[in-house]
């Protein structure tokens, strides 16, 4: 196993865990900086001390802080997101918690900073969802809540109807602090609309000048990646960990410049991989791919920035020139209202 396998086991409580990294050969916390991080998100990423005082004030039920583990699986994986999401149904919360992400990704050292989230899954106990008013003001809160420090991303997600795509991205058109659009969770058996449904959408976002990026190949065959960089137009992938198997698609990824946004942890938890040195990215860079490194949920996956980059640095086929050509990838890749990078 590798030696942060048992860390990932036995993640549970507060952050201070993390600073055990530090204490592993080869790992520096201290290294260069500023960072990047392009894929975090919201609901997966608020401090836990928060998440507990937003439960006992929305009497949300909750025993323990809800955590990945190591080979959990994707379902499971999303399955936490309820209840973090059942104490993110009020526009000022969504506020509160953008803002604290805002300001614990500075203190991590990230000067380049997106935050995504899904603004149809927030809303109040019986209240209709979606409901397209109360998008737009959950917007306006997360907007708010960045105050200039971070890029918004919207997520549309897999299974959607494609009209509630299309009404995402007027959404994201409109307000000023969204730089892009992402397609999130996963494919599910028997849904009766694939990522192919939601081109007409997301091409439509890329001609407005929004980025697009798409969680794809998170586990799942590499062609799933083809059908985002082809028919929805991203310029960046989520997670994209089966990129290798089709030499074919890495030649489409390098020939467009698509950046891959690497969660390591995330990656193992879901079950994308089981052992951090099972990832790609050390191949990736070698063979010219962009790959940038991202926390994905920071809560969730008890993870941040500097752990995430110093684990790369440990992995097969990395060194410090490579973890700095990560990190100009992060920060060459963010997305502006200018038609991305
Ligand atoms: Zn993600």
């Amino acid at each position: 196993m590798h030696p942060l396998g048992s860390q990932d086991a036995t993640s549970t409580g507060d952050r201070s865990h993390l600073g055990a990294l530090g204490d592993l050969p080869g790992l520096d916390r201290f290294g260069p900086r500023p960072l990047a991080d392009l894929h975090r998100h919201l609901d997966g990423s608020m401090r836990a001390q928060t998440l507990r005082a937003l439960a006992a004030a929305e009497g949300v039920a909750m025993a323990e802080i809800p955590r990945f583990f190591a080979g959990m699986g994707l379902d499971a994986a999303l399955a936490c997101f309820a209840l973090t999401l059942a104490t993110l149904g009020r526009a000022e919360a969504v506020a509160q918690v953008v803002d604290e992400i805002c300001a614990d990704a500075a203190a991590e050292g990230v000067g380049t900073l997106e935050l995504r989230f899904a603004p149809q899954l927030h809303g109040q106990p019986g209240e209709p969802t979606p409901d397209l008013t109360r998008m737009r003001r959950m917007i306006a809160a997360a907007a708010e809540g960045l105050a200039g420090r971070a890029g918004l991303l919207l997520c549309a997600l897999y299974g959607e109807p494609p009209a509630l795509v299309e009404a995402l991205v007027d959404m994201a058109i409109a307000h000023p602090a969204v730089v892009g659009v992402d397609l999130a969770g996963g494919p599910a058996a028997g849904a009766s609309f694939g990522m192919a449904d939601y081109g007409p959408a997301f091409q439509r976002a890329r001609r407005a000048g929004l980025g697009v990026t798409v969680h794809a190949g998170e586990g799942r065959p590499p062609t799933e990646i083809a059908v985002a960089i082809a028919q929805l137009g991203a310029q960046r992938i989520g997670h994209g960990t089966t990129l290798l198997a089709d030499p074919r698609v890495v030649d489409l990824v390098r020939e467009r410049g698509v950046t891959i946004e690497a969660c390591i942890r995330s990656n193992v938890h879901v079950g994308a991989i089981a052992t951090p040195a099972q990832h790609p990215i050390g191949a990736l860079l070698a063979q010219e791919v962009r790959v940038c490194i991202c926390t994905d949920n920071t809560l969730l996956s008890a993870v941040d920035a500097p752990g995430e980059h110093a684990l790369a640095r440990t992995l097969p086929g990395m060194d410090d020139a490579a973890l700095l050509r990560a990190i100009g990838h992060g920060h060459a890749a963010r997305f502006g209202r200018e038609g991305g990078r």
